[in-house]
């Protein structure tokens, strides 16, 4: 009779979990092939095991959810097993009876483990309430279900195996009760898992498997020559449509998100979530108006939706400030900011730009640089300059080209740090050039706003004047920069200024002899640290200035928070209540630092202003490591 009753509740369980994975593997099968993802297997193998099975990612991340995360998924995988036996000893009962002491104890210690692994979670979810968790997606619904279902599983299970221990089975009909409840419970958690955020269970380790291999730096490549940029659903990867479901709401990327923390309508998360909603559509599920299947209206075309509006909106989109947090924050390898990359291109395509963006792409396609200011003026900074500053028609033996970038070409506040630097680089005899007037914009942000086509005749430009000067190594005084001609354009030596500097600090050709008695907290930008992992190297140059006591705010390295300028930002009015350079601003002031050192000018911009408009700015003063280092080689300045 129990096996009947066992055998059929399996069935229907069992076929509820498949036709539910069928639909999502047709779902996933709507989206574009997108860029290979299968090479080197064992590689790939090797990440499933350490971050989709030991949670190694998770961990490093939180470590009390990676070890609450951990025990919960090793005793499902105990009880999976379990279930698996029992069901074959069902058929052939001898098969495993010299094991079943040996399969009860398993089953004690799985109980144990989820029971464990689920109050950590909940301590967590509902004690502490981390700041992840603040903005709930609307149509989640499953969180509590889900929980809910595997505490009295559990429960229901530890109390059949006590009742059974102390009473006599037959006596009352309660152990067959429990043993229903418990037996239902597990096998609906199984059909479940398909149609809610238990799907990650599944989905995860296939988005570990098939993480891009691209560097960090480097953008995704358009989908072909008549690739448009990602307008509609169906414009979007399989890999995307697959991460969709891998995504289980954990909250990681929106906590970290600048646009999000500043009030803005982007949400990373949200994101991931409105592209799962979009199941029905593509299967031709959905009606007009967002009515439910069944009703007399037309079957939505996939063709017909944009995607802006249906899983973010305009405003959304472009305040993305691509500082690839979401990316780097995420324990199953979403990938949020590629996805908002895609929708930038899409809008792009289509003619849908903002005016601010249309601006910052106009001024850079003709005046080369982000203000519209001349580009005639490029190398104004120069002749006023008292120091000498060789351009490559003066030095044409030059060993380095130093690609100066807009912001230490155009902007008061970042030309200074330029001229100290020339100053330094004079005295430690490296042979460098500029281009001057010839310079042109390294095309890093234009890419990143999603104007492929601008970025690579920027790029082509770039590529020929070098050729005409015999360029083969440069190095870069923005990480922006940096970034594009390390990563993207190829074919050079490039280093980032900060290399050249801690070089000569090492060698002891830069001799740091004044001290600089201040309290410094040194802020990462993107571009340097989560896109070229550079984050030791500005934190040495800096311990090595005598004086100098380095803190850290309390977001650093990895999980540092972004000062709002990439990805276009640098120049348009940031949408949001509060912005990321003023939150920045606080932050660091928090830390009781004199100084916020920063290795970027658009932080420099950003973060300065941020200071004043915190009104911070008799607290804390922003200044660039290139000038604590002239001060400490030179002295302090009058
Ligand atoms: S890249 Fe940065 S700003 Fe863009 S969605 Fe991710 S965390 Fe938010
Ligand atoms: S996209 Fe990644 S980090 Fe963001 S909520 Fe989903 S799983 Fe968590």
């Amino acid at each position: 009779m129990f096996e009947v009753i066992y055998y059929v509740m399996l069935v229907v369980s069992l076929s509820v979990f498949f036709y539910g994975l069928w639909q999502k593997w047709k779902f996933i099968n709507m989206g574009l092939k997108g860029e290979a993802r299968t090479s080197k297997p064992l590689e790939r193998l090797w990440f499933v095991v350490r971050d989709g099975l030991l949670l190694v990612r998770l961990y490093l991340r939180e470590s009390k959810m990676g070890l609450s995360h951990f025990l919960f998924l090793w005793g499902v995988v105990v009880i999976l097993v379990n279930i698996l036996i029992f069901t074959i000893s069902f058929a052939i009962p001898d098969l495993f009876r010299a094991t079943y002491p040996w399969l009860k104890a398993s089953m004690t210690a799985a109980g144990v483990m989820i029971l464990l692994g689920l109050a950590i979670a909940a301590v967590n979810r509902y004690v502490i309430k981390p700041s992840r968790f603040a903005k709930k997606f609307e149509f989640a619904w499953d969180d509590n279900p889900v929980l809910a279902i595997f505490i009295l599983a559990a429960l229901f299970g530890f109390l059949l195996k006590e009742f059974v221990r102390f009473s006599e089975l037959n006596s009352t009909a309660l152990p067959y009760v429990l043993w229903f409840l418990h037996t239902a419970l597990i096998l609906g958690f199984i059909a479940l898992i398909p149609y809610t955020k238990l799907l990650h269970i599944i989905a995860a380790p296939i988005n570990i498997f098939t993480r891009s291999e691209r560097k960090p730096g480097v953008m995704r490549e358009p989908l072909g020559e008549d690739y448009t940029g990602a307008i509609t659903p169906l414009d979007l990867t399989r890999r995307d449509l697959l991460a969709s479901l891998a995504c289980m709401r954990c909250g990681r990327c929106q906590d970290i998100c600048p646009a999000a923390n500043s009030g803005t309508t982007l949400n990373p998360m949200f994101l991931m979530q409105n592209i799962r909603r979009l199941e029905k559509v593509l299967l031709g599920k959905s009606k007009g108006n967002g009515s439910e299947e069944g009703s007399e209206q037309e079957v939505q075309n996939p063709e017909d939706i944009l995607l802006v509006e249906t899983v973010l909106d305009e405003e959304a989109v472009w305040a993305c400030t691509t500082c690839r947090a979401c990316m780097e924050m995420c324990p199953v390898y979403v990938e949020q900011m590629e996805i908002i990359g895609e929708m930038r291109r899409g809008l792009i395509e289509s003619g849908e730009t903002p005016p601010d963006v249309r601006d910052f792409l106009q001024n850079i396609q003709k005046q080369k640089n982000p203000w519209g200011e001349g580009k005639f003026k490029r190398d104004q900074w120069i002749k006023k300059s008292e120091i000498e500053i060789p351009a490559v028609k003066e030095n044409p033996e030059f060993e380095w080209l130093w690609f100066v970038g807009c912001a230490h070409s155009f902007d008061n506040r970042n030309i200074p740090v330029a001229r100290k630097l020339a100053r330094l680089l004079n005295d430690l005899e490296i042979n460098y050039a500029v281009l001057g007037r010839e310079e042109g914009c390294c095309g890093n942000d234009v890419r990143r706003v999603g104007e492929e086509g601008l970025f690579q005749v920027l790029m082509e430009e770039n590529m020929q004047t070098f050729e005409k000067y015999g360029v083969e190594r440069l190095f870069a005084t923005s990480p922006h920069c940096y970034n594009t001609f390390k990563n993207e354009y190829g074919g050079y030596e490039v280093k980032f200024i900060l290399e050249i500097l801690y070089d000569a600090i090492k060698s002891g050709k830069l001799e740091l002899k004044y001290p600089i008695n201040k309290r410094v907290t040194f802020h990462d930008p993107c571009y340097l640290g989560r896109y070229n992992g550079m984050y030791d190297l500005p934190r040495e140059i800096l311990k090595a200035i005598p004086g100098i006591e380095l803190v850290e705010m309390p977001r650093n390295r990895e999980r540092s928070f972004c000062c709002g300028a990439g990805g276009g930002n640098l120049v348009r009015e940031y949408p949001g209540e509060d912005r990321p350079n003023n939150i920045r601003a606080r932050e660091a002031a928090s830390t009781n630092a004199e100084i916020l050192a920063v290795a970027c000018p658009f932080c420099m911009i950003m973060l300065e202003d941020g200071v004043k408009a915190e009104k911070l700015d008799d607290r804390i003063q922003v200044l660039d490591v290139i000038e604590l280092v002239y001060e400490s080689v030179y002295g302090k300045e009058e």
